[in-house]
């Protein structure tokens, strides 16, 4: 348990046998409240590990008096559905994550148009296609994976006595939930330890392609500019700290920025060429992934002047300014 000033925190901690290497969510316990700071995956271990961290410090399920949420990826939002069936209590989420809680279908349908656009203009030819119907069926599958609770917006800047700062990159509607006094920061998956975050592209609400890579840049920078001890981290340890990490994963990505100028000189001009030659036969099993960062670095790249691009019969060309 950490505890500083009025709050405590029982971050809920539980191991994932991938290189995340645990999926972590918090208990915080202030005068009048007990919030949870996200909410795991929709497991039985998470579900056991949730109520088991309760009872080590005298709660039960019945004593959280709120839910917020850093994001709206499925390993942070998990357990809501099962927490809101036996108490009503207020969820709070970003306003771009309500549509992706309540897999709302407009939005879903434009998000899967979103990605076949892109991985066409892209030069991703048939295996864009295969991978367009491999993202439609999931999202449309996992209805049990639907919010069905109403969510509160977050729309001010102060939520439960934490400082709210938008911090978009590793997904659009990403929040930290900062407290000033303790210099304690809930970052979401900003920062994890010991891998550097993915940021995802993602359309907004109107579209419009997220600028995922010098987002996520500008969020490690913000962090950076904050007095932080701490960083409760979604995955693997916490960061006492995280200055130094934070200089690292900014380094990481202007470094992986000048690995892809590199490929544009030498004469790759697609994006799905980049992906190819960087990835090899990871290109098809990861291709979510790494068409993101693909993406994303272009992006990023073009945004700075760097690059620039030219369509030929529908698809995108690279070139070196
Ligand atoms: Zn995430």
């Amino acid at each position: 348990m950490f505890k500083k000033n009025n709050m405590e925190v029982s971050p809920v901690i539980v191991p994932a046998s991938n290189k995340l290497k645990s999926y972590n969510f918090f208990l915080v316990k202030q005068e009048n409240s007990l919030t949870l700071i996200d909410a795991g995956l929709n497991t039985d271990d998470c579900w056991n590990s949730l109520q088991r961290t309760l009872k080590v410090h005298g709660y039960t399920l019945t004593d959280i008096t709120g839910i917020i949420l850093t994001h709206h990826h499925t390993d942070h939002v998990g357990l809501v559905n099962r927490i809101v069936s036996t108490h009503s209590i207020p969820v709070y989420a970003h306003p771009y994550a309500i549509l992706v809680l309540k897999r709302d279908s407009e939005y879903i349908k434009m998000r899967v148009e979103f990605f076949r656009k892109l991985y066409q203009q892209m030069g991703c030819g048939d295996m864009g296609e295969r991978q367009v119907a491999n993202l439609y069926n999931p999202i449309s599958l996992h209805e049990d994976e639907k919010i069905h609770c109403e969510i509160q917006q977050i729309t001010d800047n102060k939520l439960f006595g934490f400082d709210i700062l938008d911090i978009p990159g590793h997904s659009p509607d990403q929040i930290a939930f900062y407290h000033k006094e303790c210099k304690w920061l809930f970052a979401g998956d900003l920062l994890i330890e010991n891998l550097p975050s993915n940021a995802f592209i993602e359309p907004d609400v109107d579209g419009n392609r997220t600028k995922s890579l010098l987002q996520q840049r500008q969020s490690l920078e913000k962090c950076l500019s904050m007095d932080v001890e701490l960083v409760f981290s979604g995955h693997g340890n916490m960061i006492e700290n995280p200055v130094d990490l934070l200089k690292e994963r900014i380094k990481e990505i202007d470094v992986k920025a000048g690995i892809y100028i590199n490929m544009i000189k030498s004469g790759i001009s697609t994006a799905s060429g980049i992906a190819q030659l960087r990835y090899k036969e990871k290109y098809e099993k990861h291709f979510f992934n790494i068409m993101s960062e693909v993406t994303g670095t272009l992006d990023y790249l073009e945004l700075q002047g760097k690059i620039n691009k030219e369509m030929k019969k529908g698809i995108w060309h690279y070139y070196c300014n």
